[in-house]
């Protein structure tokens, strides 16, 4: 699991290098596979724009902290780019890059009319005042101002980055733009534009996909043992939401350890006293390591937190017969291939997580419409579009004889391809 700085930044760089390699090895395989020339995978293997930028912050003792932050555009062939901000220690340029290859992925998976974008910042907010947290946000608007925008490229919360952050970006691109600008940003509070559902909005792709694939594998997930590696956003709204569909959760962790108990966590109690990063386990004595967690019996795991977690060292080891990753990118190339091998059911980040991006379309949609619709609306149209993301990747994994990754990237890389070549781009 994440360590609260990193202890090796060598090897974390490393790691974000094998992210973005391994991500274009899987695009490369995907484009051949639908029968796409060289120069198209050439175009996709990096972001069109990647900017870096220095935004300076007077912190609460005086003095001015510098901090670097990321914003890459993938592709923009269909339509406005579009993808979370990260507030992380370890967020690095090719870690930033890999995401926002995902995003363009997740858009074409759900069909939504956008190329992928992502954004991050080297700092830990965790360690930082609300006060200072807000001047980084406004910050960072302000230097990336003029490359964003509703029809341009539009941010979203991300690891560790909330809907309050959202709110403090959007008043800052507003204020640039000298006129009210909800649809720049998405993931807000509802009063200011933000969406019925947003929060809540991944977690419900998960559990979507979950119930899907436990009915594939011929089991009931009432009753079913699950793991929830993770207790931000989405690894705790997930939580409940399996705990209520009668499943029982016996594992949870955060950045700092993990909790387990084979008759099942108090998922209520949990919720209660998690602080707003989801760090929760310091509370208790008797925690066990998130190595640990990883390889606990059960049914169902859900790595719901950073990359790198199932690997090589620990997939022989991994005891769940479906892992569902609510996380992006918890599963290396080689973790893949050896749980695919072993007979374990692998939903990829770029399905299981794109019921985030969905409700994000749907709140981008109301702005712009100025006309907002009701929590069972969005409800709804999220169910029907996970569903059928879901088995369209499934049944193309099974007719093509491919694990689901690579039938996820298949799907997903077909609507840029399109558009690119349509626009004459390759
Ligand atoms: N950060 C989320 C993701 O990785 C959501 C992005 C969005 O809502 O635009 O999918």
């Amino acid at each position: 699991m994440v360590a609260d700085k990193p202890a090796d930044s060598t090897k974390e760089e490393n790691n974000q290098t094998d992210i973005l390699s391994s991500t274009r090895t899987v695009i490369k395989t995907a484009l051949e596979k639908l029968g796409y020339p060289d120069e198209v995978y050439e175009l996709f293997k990096e972001p069109i724009r990647m900017i870096s930028v220095r935004i300076p912050v007077r912190m609460d003792d005086g003095s001015i902290k510098v901090f670097t932050g990321y914003r890459a555009q993938h592709n923009d062939a269909v339509g406005p780019t579009k993808g979370g901000v990260r507030f992380h220690p370890g967020v690095t340029e090719k870690e930033v890059k890999a995401l926002s290859i995902w995003m363009t992925l997740k858009a074409g998976i759900v069909d939504l009319p956008y190329g992928g974008g992502k954004g991050g910042i080297i700092c830990d907010p965790r360690e930082m005042s609300f006060r200072e947290l807000e001047g980084l946000s406004r910050g960072y608007v302000r230097a990336i101002s003029q490359v964003v925008g509703p029809t341009k490229d539009i941010p979203a919360p991300d690891v560790m980055t909330n809907s309050q952050i959202m709110a403090w970006m959007m008043d800052e691109y507003s204020r640039i733009d000298e006129f009210n600008n909800p649809g720049f940003i998405t993931g807000k509070p509802i009063v200011l534009g933000g969406s019925h559902g947003r929060e809540t909005a991944t977690a419900k792709g998960v559990t979507i996909c979950i119930k899907e694939a436990t009915k594939k594998q011929g089991f009931d997930l009432k009753g079913a043992r699950v793991v929830v590696q993770g207790f931000g956003v989405a690894g705790s709204f997930l939580s409940k939401f399996l705990h209520d569909a009668g499943a029982k959760v016996v594992g949870i962790s955060d950045a700092y350890g993990a909790l387990h108990d084979p008759d099942g966590l108090d998922i209520d109690y949990l919720l209660d006293r998690r602080d707003s990063f989801g760090t929760v386990t310091k509370l208790f004595n008797n925690t066990i390591t998130n190595k640990e967690l990883l390889e606990l019996d059960c049914d169902i795991l859900v790595p719901a937190a950073v990359e790198n977690q199932i690997t090589a060292e620990n997939a022989h080891n991994i005891k769940a017969g479906i892992v569902v990753e609510a996380a992006n990118g918890p599963t290396t190339m080689e973790a893949t291939k050896i749980l695919t091998d072993r007979g374990i059911l692998l939903v990829p980040d770029v399905v299981a997580s794109a019921g985030g991006v969905t409700v994000s379309y749907f709140e981008w949609v109301q702005n712009n419409q100025g006309y907002y619709w009701k929590e069972e609306d969005i409800d709804k149209k999220l169910h029907e579009t996970m569903i059928n993301s879901f088995n369209t990747i499934y049944n193309t994994a099974k007719t093509r004889k491919i694990d689901m990754r690579l039938a996820a990237y298949m799907i997903g890389v077909r609507k840029t391809a399109e558009a690119s070549r349509f626009r004459g781009w390759v």
